[in-house]
């Protein structure tokens, strides 16, 4: 090829580049007739990917980008349906298939093994983002609409309204926008991307679809490819399908840089929620730094951040959780470079607003004292290996090309070449020299860009609990006022308006686009299962070790499982926190942060967790503790002496480094419930049903969240008695199964030394177990029940919604159809009713084929009677909406294309163990692959009826808001209604703070 001459399908290619770091060669073309741009990375990754990505740089709040994301999805020239994208997510093998809104830029990726599959969702996204129908009722679906509600109150709605609000209503989320939109005042990212609820009702339709038409053009598109594939057939296909039609365009202007300021500026905002105002405000620092496309020193900072904050040892992070002066990192502590102009950010939460001066001082002085002091060589060379292992890892699993293609739109997007930030490992080795013969070098940046930078931002955010109402009383007053500018036209229009988006809504698409619809046939997925090798080998004493041999670059994945489903009371609800222990230590001799660089010598990746899961057929409760590790084979002999240390010789004497871990812990729980409300709902749900799901909430549930809060109310030196016994219990050779992965060459050498090196460990035979008692007065919330749901409320103005009943079991002859049915009903029936028709975020329903238990949830809800009554209606509903043999072929390809996913060799392994741990044998997988692909409408009507019996032992819990049960209607007979009452008189539980 030579550049610049020859056209390829009226492209244009403008250079090549070759980047061995990922056997790839990049080529970069433009489109002669409109200026579309296209970077093609071709390797021999089977997994190919696409994305169209554009600049959409925002003038206001209201949201148009992110509104415009949801609603070309609606429906487009060539698929004129309500929902193509869902209809892809129905039938496609994709291994990944989204859309994103970033401050700055709009990105529809796609990727899959298939390479007829990529095509058929490239022929969709296309369409979608080049020729969107953008119907004014799919702008009031997505983007917002005035409603009246039961009493004819006037309201506003919309999915992305509805989303927002969720957003806005997280502590977390707020103190980020505010950090970013705040430190870019005189830039678009001074501007809410997302949509600020307040905004979004003042964009109109006529806006929107010029915002299309400018920011959509091909002139503005850079469309980043991927894979196998060669470039020429994916250049055709874009002249052919879509860009034939366009001439050319104006691109709109891009994100200019923020003016930098001559002094630090500082914002202190109320924000909902209920917690102590002096305990649990939080206190960030933000410093504007240089562009994005400087790819040096945005990697040298990435290596800076990592060292000032990424693990427990990190100097920055030490000080700051050492200084009493907050309980922990604030959210938005770290570098940002995915924006035009990068930032940094640090900060603590669990602090007092009265505290901004102080921790302001405090930072400034920690910084210039790191900088003094010079950096430990040890942690500086550790972080440096962690960012080379990360790159070897990265080919190895899958999903390979979106981290790239985010990699190359960091300068890509604003005006440079799309390697320039992509390339790694030359810029890296540039670092890493520069490191090496400067030793100043990483104290000078921080000098230069955070010391003597003004253009510092602090933010402090305060929970305050009338904000919630009072920004009710503003939303409410705004709609007063539209209303008093009401005519009766308007009322009747608004009302028209909603009847003819819900017709439009239960209307079915036409048959004639929904044929139109590119898929795939069942000949073009496999009929056999994947099977992952694996074999058991015993190690002295009978430990047994999970062996998968496969390619793995040299990468060691060791994992220790230590069996704790034995244990009960307060020795299981302390496991958690043992757990995080483990990895936060030091031992006798070594403290916590010395402890934490050695580590970071060694190990890609360190970390321990707890799994709960059951026997397949024996239903026997396994809860396992892991450790688990990565490291280079290289290292084996520091990380199996190190692994050996960390487990047998924790020192729990560093009573203040526990205090702060737990307060850590306790804080991570609470920020998440209201992120994932849906997943904290659903285990409450599920534990009222089975018993192994009630171990589970337990552990990783409400019941943990509340448990760790009154384990900080006894004393610190109580808590370390109880970890040491129940640690003493644990960590035994009896209870040790390993599972390794790793290059077939190793695993001889490895698991001879295993038993050696991992000595201590080894000399722990069994123990008896503890008998702990902490916090003597902990109550454990009772569980929700058959006719006796719960509500769990917390500062949210959007709700999440959980129903749980008895499903199948994995090896029953039903599995298979009751997972179709749990498929069908996401990507269909739950996404129309609770999605489209009741504004919430999120919907699904799926399968735990070990506890056998179906489950029902929303994400982001403002509904709660109508999502009940949606899952009530939804076995019965998709019976009548009719089940055709094609819909359920479309839906078994895409059951199996889950399988299809690429998985890392580190995942391979821990699936295969799980397998054989839990009773899930290749045989049977096979049988209810079988039993999937032979699956007949009869059958899945079947399921569908005894499902629906099923409804009878149903249990419900939810996270909401106070308000959402106020409103809840007093006297109605539909049995959602009844449950949810049930929920407001007798059950509710106040989460506070
Ligand atoms: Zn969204």
């Amino acid at each position: 090829m030579s550049t610049g001459k020859q056209l390829t399908a009226g492209f244009r290619l403008q250079d090549t580049v070759e980047m061995p770091e990922f056997q790839a060669t990049g080529t970069w073309w433009q489109h002669e007739a409109t200026g579309c741009e296209v970077f093609h990375l071709h390797c021999d990754d089977p997994e190919n990917m696409f994305a169209f990505g554009f600049p959409t740089v925002p003038a206001d709040s209201t949201g148009v980008a992110h509104i415009l994301e949801h609603t070309v999805l609606c429906g487009s020239r060539r698929y004129p349906l309500k929902d193509p994208f869902l209809r892809m997510l129905q039938s496609s093998v994709n291994t990944f298939l989204n859309a994103f809104t970033f401050p700055d830029k709009t990105v529809y990726p796609a990727a899959s093994t298939v390479e007829k599959d990529l095509f058929n969702l490239m022929s969709v996204y296309g369409d979608a983002v080049f020729f969107p129908l953008l119907d004014p009722a799919m702008f009031r679906q997505e983007g917002h609409r005035l409603v009246y509600d039961l009493d004819g109150a006037l309201g506003i709605s919309g999915v992305v309204y509805n989303e927002m609000l969720g957003a806005f209503s997280s502590q977390e989320s707020v103190e980020m926008r505010l950090c970013l939109n705040g430190l870019f005042p005189d830039t678009a990212y001074g501007h809410e991307s997302g949509g600020d609820p307040d905004s979004i009702p003042h964009l109109n339709y006529q806006e929107f679809v010029e915002f299309h038409r400018t920011h959509y053009h091909p002139r503005n598109a850079r469309v980043f490819l991927y894979g196998n594939i060669p470039a020429e057939r994916y250049l055709e296909f874009l002249q052919e399908e879509f860009l034939q039609h366009f001439e050319s365009g104006s691109a709109p202007n891009p994100i200019g840089s923020q003016p930098r300021w001559s002094e630090p500026r500082r914002i202190v905002q109320r924000v909902p929620g209920q917690g102590d105002p002096e305990a649990t405000a939080s206190v960030t620092l933000n410093w504007l730094l240089f562009p994005a496309v400087d790819a040096e020193r945005v990697m040298a900072f990435e290596v800076l951040s990592e060292i000032l904050l990424g693990t427990p040892g990190s100097p920055l992070q030490k000080r700051l959780l050492e200084s009493g002066l907050g309980e922990d990192l604030s959210s938005p502590s770290g570098y940002e470079s995915e924006i035009f102009e990068t930032t940094f950010s640090v900060g603590l939460r669990g602090t007092s607003a009265r505290r901004v001066e102080e921790i302001e001082a405090f930072v400034l002085h920690s910084i210039a004292e790191i900088i003094q002091q010079g950096f430990d060589p040890d942690l500086v060379e550790g972080t440096l290996r962690r960012f080379e292992f990360r790159t070897r890892e990265l080919g190895s699993g899958g999903n390979v090309g979106l981290h790239l293609m985010r990699r190359a739109y960091q300068g890509w997007m604003h005006g440079a070449t799309p390697w320039e930030t992509l390339e790694f490992s030359r810029v890296f080795a540039a670092l890493r020299q520069r490191i090496a013969q400067e030793p100043g070098y990483l104290g000078t940046l921080l000098q230069e860009y955070l010391l003597d930078n003004p253009h510092r931002l602090t933010v402090a955010v305060v929970p305050d609990p009338a904000r919630e109402q009072e920004d009710a009383d503003r939303r409410r007053q705004y709609l007063a006022e539209l209303e008093a500018g009401h005519g009766p036209d308007d009322r009747e229009r608004i009302l028209r308006e909603e009847e003819d988006l819900r017709r439009f809504q239960e209307q079915p698409d036409p048959p004639e686009a929904v044929a139109a619809l590119p898929r795939l046939e069942l000949d073009d997925v496999p009929r056999e299962i994947r099977v992952i090798p694996q074999e058991v080998l015993q190690l002295r004493d009978g430990v047994s070790c999970c062996t998968t041999a496969i390619d793995s670059r040299g990468i060691v994945y060791l994992n220790i499982a230590l069996e704790v489903g034995d244990l009960d009371g307060e020795a299981e609800l302390l496991l958690p926190f043992l757990s995080a222990t483990m990895t936060g230590l030091g031992v006798p001799g070594i403290p916590y942060d010395q402890m934490s660089h050695r580590i970071g010598l060694v190990f890609g990746g360190f970390r321990s967790d707890i799994e709960v899961t059951d026997h397949a057929e024996t239903q026997q409760p396994h809860a396992i503790l892991w450790l688990r590790t990565k490291f280079l084979a290289q290292y084996a002999d520091e990380a199996l002496d190190l692994i050996d240390q960390v487990l047998c010789r924790a020192d729990f004497s560093d009573t203040a480094r526990l205090r702060e871990m737990l307060v850590e812990q306790r804080n991570d729980y609470r920020s998440s419930i209201i992120h994932n409300g849906s997943g904290f709902a659903g285990l409450r749900a599920d534990a009222g049903l089975s018993q192994i799901e009630l171990k589970e909430e337990r552990l990783k549930g409400i019941t943990q969240y509340l448990y760790l809060d009154a384990l900080l109310q006894q004393p610190i030196e109580a808590v370390r008695a109880g970890l040491e016994r129940l640690h003493d219990t644990v960590v035994r050779r009896c209870r040790t199964e390993l599972q390794l992965t790793c290059d077939p060459g190793l695993v001889g050498d490895l698991t001879s030394r295993i038993p050696r090196q991992l000595g201590g460990l080894w000399a722990r035979e069994y123990s008896t177990l503890p008998d702990i008692v902490l916090a003597r007065d902990f109550r454990e919330p009772a569980l929700p029940a058959v006719g006796r749901p719960e509500a769990l409320v917390t500062s949210t103005t959007v709700n999440f919604i959980a129903m749980a009943l008895p499903g199948s079991l994995v090896f029953q002859p039903e599995f298979a159809a009751q997972t179709l049915i749990s498929h069908l009903l996401s990507t269909s029936y739950l996404w129309e009713r609770c999605r489209m028709q009741g504004g919430a975020y999120g919907a699904s329903a799926s399968l735990n084929g070990l506890s056998g238990i179906f489950r029902f949830v929303t994400y982001r809800d403002p509904q709660t009677t109508a999502s009940l009554q949606a899952f009530l209606e939804a076995f019965s509903g998709l019976e009548t909406d009719g089940l055709d043999p094609e819909l359920i072929e479309t839906a078994v390809i895409a059951l199996v294309g889950k399988e299809l996913r690429p998985l890392s060799p580190g995942a391979q392994g821990l699936i295969a163990y799980r397998r054989r741990k839990f009773g899930i044998t290749d045989e049977l997988r096979q049988e209810n692959r079988d039993r999937l692909l032979g699956l007949t409408p009869g059958q899945v009507t079947e399921q569908l009826q005894s499902l629906g019996e099923a409804l009878q032992q149903a249990v419900v819990s939810m996270v909401s808001s106070q308000d959402a049960l106020q409103q809840l209607p007093a006297d109605t007979q539909d049995p959602a209604a009844q449950l949810l009452r049930l929920a407001a008189e007798n059950q509710i539980r106040i989460i506070s703070g």
